[in-house]
């Protein structure tokens, strides 16, 4: 491992601090946290699309991207110290995570130079965001299991289906959308990926209400929506390939990004200041102890997280190490905030940040592979043991038993 910038890396670094001195609203200050999104605020919105804007005029957005689709073709690791730098300022939410860290390197892999040449720029500099269609009422870790449909009529294709949990699909300009083209082939190798307009006659979207008050995702119907073939992204029937490219860069996107919100440093200022039975908190031995258990659990995420650096650093790709950072990390900020709010007692009923983290972290260990999965993926691709029984698998889709059929 190496913990430190080569002489190369430290001048990226100190470009990056410079322009991020110069643009940002400042530098966080001690305590200071980021916000979180406010979903359902279209001034929110219009304020992340504006920094969105600044980078990308500046070089600064999506800058491992290819020079002529707006990037700066930077390695992966600046992407890191880029992201690192950032992640030290005061800057809107991030709302573009999945069109950026997932859904544009899928064009870019797998679109037509059409598509490449009419989408990537606006999406990189935010004009234009983005939401993946995945999930639907029948189909989220077992996402091949999917049910809406796309028909072939002339040029287009006719949507019909549900999909769920869409994040952002109310502000969004396009989605990206897996369907099922041929039911009699097996799950995985009937599903064709289509580039779909979120204003098409037949897209409705509904809100979801989350527990912690936002509304930050949806229910999306397809009633007969028309998409023209040249939407299509990736061969008829072959589109399971571009979900796979999906979920990869879901994962490191996921896994990478600074989540927002409070974390340990805030959770040891809170300690120093709430008094439990005469004392201050950070004083009571069985507080001191649960600090240090959470703090050797960020340790191993950081000394993990070194790890992948490292390899990216030296140019090769990083291990399976990369799985254990969202499934650790995930259920760390739960206990975090959940600690936080009992060390408040009855004042924890009324913090924003806290609560608000707390109230969303069960979503952050279903969201991108559920706790489950991910150990499923440690057990099979690290540990090696022998995988699940998958009795589906070569089944046409047609022909695997299921619940009513939409
Ligand atoms: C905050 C958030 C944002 C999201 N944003 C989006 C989005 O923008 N677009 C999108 O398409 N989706 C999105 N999702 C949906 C997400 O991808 C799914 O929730 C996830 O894939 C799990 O699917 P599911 O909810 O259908 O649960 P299920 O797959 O039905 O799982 C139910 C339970 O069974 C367990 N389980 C399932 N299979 C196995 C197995 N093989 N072995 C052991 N246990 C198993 C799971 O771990 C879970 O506990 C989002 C979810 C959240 C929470």
């Amino acid at each position: 491992m190496d913990f430190n910038d080569t002489p190369e890396e430290a001048a990226f670094r100190e470009e990056a601090h410079a322009w991020l001195e110069a643009h940002a609203e400042g530098r966080l200050g001690p305590g200071e946290t980021k916000p979180l999104p406010e979903a359902r605020d279209p001034e929110a919105v219009k304020r992340a699309q504006a920094w969105q804007a600044k980078k990308a005029d500046a070089g600064w957005a999506c800058i491992t991207w290819p020079v002529e689709y707006g990037g700066r073709a930077a390695t992966p690791i600046q992407n890191v110290i880029w992201n690192q730098e950032e992640a030290r300022y005061r800057t809107p939410p991030n709302i573009f995570t999945i069109g950026q860290g997932m859904l544009g390197p899928t064009i870019l892999k797998h679109g037509t130079e059409a598509q490449k040449s009419r989408y990537v720029q606006p999406l990189l500099r935010g004009d234009e965001i983005w939401c993946q269609l995945f999930s639907e009422p029948g189909a989220g870790s077992d996402l091949a299991a999917l049910r809406t449909t796309a028909v072939r009529d002339g040029d287009d294709w006719v949507l019909n289906g549900q999909k769920i949990w869409t994040s952002g699909a109310h502000y969004c300009a396009f989605g990206m959308i897996v369907t099922r083209t041929d039911p009699t082939a097996p799950k995985h190798a009937g599903i064709t990926y289509f580039i779909v307009d979120m204003q098409a006659p037949g897209v409705e979207i509904r809100a979801i209400q989350q527990m912690n008050g936002a509304a930050a995702f949806n229910e999306v119907f397809f009633n007969d929506v028309r998409v023209p073939d040249a939407g299509r992204v990736g061969e008829v029937n072959d589109g399971w390939r571009g979900a796979i490219t999906t979920l990869m860069n879901e994962r490191a996107a996921l896994g990478g990004g600074a989540a927002g919100g409070p974390g340990l440093r805030h959770l040891l200022e809170l300690t120093r200041e709430v008094e439990i039975e005469g004392g201050r908190a950070i004083d009571d031995p069985a507080v001191r102890q649960q600090l240090a258990d959470f703090y050797v659990r960020q340790k191993g995420l950081e000394y993990t997280r070194y790890r992948t650096l490292t390899a990216l650093s030296r140019g090769t790709t990083p291990g399976p190490e990369n799985s254990m950072g969202k499934l650790v990390g995930a259920r760390l900020r739960q206990e975090m905030s959940g600690f936080a709010l009992d060390l408040q007692g009855a004042a924890g009923l009324t913090s924003g940040d806290w609560q608000r983290q707390y109230l969303g972290a069960p979503g952050g260990r279903l969201a991108g592979g559920t706790d489950e999965i991910l150990r499923n993926i440690i057990a099979e691709r690290i540990l090696r043991l022998p995988p699940e029984m998958r009795v589906d698998k070569e089944v046409p889709f047609q022909d695997v038993p299921s619940g009513p059929k939409s």
